[in-house]
């Protein structure tokens, strides 16, 4: 490998890049509007994107793209080359400062869940000058937001500016009131992304894994993970190849990529990025999945990033580190070490609290998708309900303040908000829960809900507008209070009381998968939305709308738009899925089912014509025929219900009616395949199986 320093953020035109080859005044101006949040003077943004291009073909690069993040949940791009002709016969290479600010590229292939219908078909990307641009396939990759014409948002991008910008504000209030001078709060995220890795030969050969992701046959191998033997394992050759390589092609874009190990799963694996800020990690999350694809491709391998490629196996999440800091980076989370901090610490953490108490709808539906329902409440990942874990001892902490009660029963001393500090908890204790969906791990939370295939602005959106509105609220008593001259260490005093009694159902320490807290949590009246069609109702709520528009995260028209773009690509997934389970089965089981039956039946003629009584042949192929009975049966079944779902014009009740009427009618096409396949012969059978693809690399 080489010299890591040398190559770590080489294709990254990053701060110290621009130091280096811009003007100063340029450079002056240009992190000024960056500051600022302004846009950016044309005069400037020419010199800048000179100095790009210049930079950019030193490298190697020949085009230029405007590389963004539309609703599809990938990234997008366009591809211009830097050549204008000069004369008839000769070419520069140039790059203007208009073509770095903006681009319009054809918004009207892209989903717009209805804003197309209202506002013009063609959309623009607009530099976003707080990602850094970059060096992809020879191709500069300029960071943009991409909106409609008329301002609306059509990409990831711009709701998470918005709501960073949201967060941020509010956090500012409060912290004010705690004398703080700090201008700015970031949030910040680390995406531990899980993902399994099979063989390309293999993979080449299952068209369910081509077209959708994950394998809707398949019986359990003999061997899964139940050994156990998988997690934090040696790490095959061809895998370990696979990954450093792919370090390195992350470290050459500014990607901290860290720490990289096998995961529960046999062929699963997981990397950890250092954090970052949350609209840089999103970023680098799209480029990581994405150069995870490309480099397995090199090793002959297929990167898979679907929350659950193989049944009876752990599924695929993304552990979701979150946190808010101010930009001098002190984290708000961190518990202090001053009385003050304390109470700082205290109210921020009951402003989370309170946050995923009020919109654990929100939350629920940010990490909803027709994948990552075979996931949730599967007892391998969190389930559906909104929880939070604090640990035992921030928990009887809380306790103690509400009721006003020691909390350390030897001392018998009563925390007093703003004159006490916190006591050390150990940082382990606070990490122990695998099952929760929302855990604090010592100075940030964890959203362990969220898939591996997402794209994490949704969930970091909905984190960050859901704590801005909880601050908010917290800051208009906080000012009040002071306005009428309380005492603000008793009002803090009061307002974390409140806050933790009115929200405390949301906490939950214990073991998420168990039966028991589905009842508990029903008793809680907390929500439990097993599935995305149980979910996506509510995103459009009064309340979340009044929500995100108060902060202009999201104008009401956009929220529909969004609402009905979540709705057609569940419904548009689940109608691959059932379409390819119907070509698969009907092309490809059946026929090698028959195959094999008619195997059966001529070595019994053969067996009989010599006296043997073939028995042991008639009974199989008898069997055999009496599932392929039932197989054709829940095919049938499967098309009629596939043919009624196309009559539907509307995605609401469509997705309804794949819950009740397609889903299940698949598990039957599915369950009696995988009998089948346990039955038919090894060389018969038409597509490798699970032990093939899990244990083959
Ligand atoms: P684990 O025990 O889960 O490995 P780590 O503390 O190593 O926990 O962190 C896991 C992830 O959380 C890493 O990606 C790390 O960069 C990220 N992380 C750590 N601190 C923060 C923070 N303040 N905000 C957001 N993410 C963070
Ligand atoms: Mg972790």
């Amino acid at each position: 490998m080489s010299n890591i320093k040398e190559i770590f953020a080489s294709m990254v035109f990053n701060d110290a890049v621009m130091r280096e080859k811009l003007p100063k005044d340029t450079y002056k101006s240009l992190i000024k509007t960056i500051e600022d949040g302004k846009e950016l003077d044309i005069t400037v943004a020419n010199v800048v994107a000179n100095a790009m291009k210049d930079w950019a073909i030193e490298k190697g690069a020949t085009h230029y793209t405007h590389w963004f993040q539309p609703m599809t949940g990938i990234t997008a791009e366009k591809h211009d080359s830097f050549i204008t002709p000069v004369g008839s016969n000769d070419v520069i290479m140039e790059f203007s400062g208009k073509e770095l600010i903006k681009g319009e590229p054809d918004a009207s292939s892209f989903p717009s869940g209805g804003l197309r219908a209202t506002f013009e078909a063609r959309g623009y990307t607009a530099w976003d000058p707080t990602s850094f641009a970059f060096i992809k396939d020879n191709t500069l990759c300029i960071p943009t937001a991409f909106c409609s014409y008329g301002g609306e948002a059509l990409d990831k991008k711009t709701p998470l500016l918005r709501s960073m910008r949201a967060v941020s504000e509010q956090a500012v209030r409060v912290l004010r009131l705690f004398g703080s001078k700090t201008s700015q709060v970031v949030s910040t995220v680390g995406a531990e992304q899980e993902y399994f890795i099979i063989d390309k030969k293999l993979f080449d050969k299952r068209k369910d894994l081509i077209i959708t992701g994950r394998t809707l046959f398949g019986a359990k191998p003999p061997k899964g993970q139940e050994m156990d033997d998988h997690y934090f394992g040696s790490i095959k050759p061809r895998v370990k190849a696979f990954m450093a390589e792919l370090d390195e092609e992350l470290w050459k874009l500014g990607i901290l990529a860290k720490t990289e190990h096998n995961e529960a799963a046999p062929a699963q694996h997981e990397l950890a990025p250092i954090y970052g800020s949350t609209n840089l990690a999103t970023d680098h999350n799209q480029l990581t999945m994405e150069t995870m694809k490309n480099v397995a491709a090199r090793h002959g391998l297929v990167c898979l990033l679907h929350e659950k490629p193989f049944e009876g196996v752990n599924g695929s999440g993304k552990h979701n580190n979150w946190s808010i800091a101010t930009s001098e980076g002190v984290n708000l989370l961190e518990p202090g070490e001053t009385p003050a901090e304390n109470a700082q610490f205290l109210l921020f953490l009951c402003a989370v609290i309170a946050a995923v108490d009020d919109f654990q709808d929100l939350l629920r539906i940010s990490v909803a998708s027709a994948g990552n329902d075979h996931r949730l409440g599967a007892n391998e990942a969190p389930p559906a309900i909104m929880s939070m874990f604090l640990g035992d001892e921030l928990t009887a902490i809380l306790d103690s303040i509400e009721q006003g009660t020691a909390y350390d029963p030897h001392t018998e001393s009563v925390m007093e908000i703003g004159a006490d500090v916190l006591p050390k908890f150990a940082k382990d204790t606070t990490d122990r829960n695998r099952t929760s969906p929302f855990a604090f791990t010592g100075n940030k939370f964890e959203f362990r809900s969220v898939g591996s295939a997402h794209s994490i602005s949704g969930p970091n959106l909905t984190l960050n507008t859901i704590v801005a509105e909880e601050l908010s609220r917290i800051a208009d008593k906080l000012e009040a209070a002071v306005d009428s001259g309380e005492d603000f260490n008793k009002a803090v005093g009061k307002l974390i009381r409140d806050i933790y009694k009115q929200h405390k159902r949301i906490i939950f320490n214990g073991n998420n998968y168990s039966d028991e807290w589905i009842e508990e949590a029903k008793r809680r009246g907390l929500l439990n939305l097993r599935t995305t069609p149980d979910a996506l109702p509510y995103f459009v709520s009064e309340k979340n709308i009044a929500m995100y528009t108060k902060h202009k995260v999201f104008t009401e028209m956009e929220m529909h738009s969004r609402d009905e773009i979540h709705m057609e690509s569940y419904c548009k997934v689940m109608n691959i899925e059932a379409l390819t389970m119907l070509d698969m089965a009907k092309k490809q089981v059946v026929p090698a089912v028959m195959k094999y039956i008619r195997a059966l039946s001529e070595t019994a003629v053969a067996a009989k014509s010599i006296g043997i009584p073939a028995d042991v042949e008639c009974e199989l192929a008898a069997k055999l025929s009496s599932l392929a009975g039932e197989l054709h049966d829940s095919i049938g079944a499967l098309e009629f219900a596939v043919n009624e779902s196309h009559k539907y014009t509307d995605s609401y009740d469509l997705m309804f009616f794949i819950r009740d009427e397609i889903i299940p009618t698949m598990n039957s096409v599915r369950a009696a395949a995988d009998e089948l396949e346990t039955m038919v012969g090894e060389e018969y059978w038409p597509f490798p199986t699970y032990d093939a693809l899990l244990f083959n690399i």
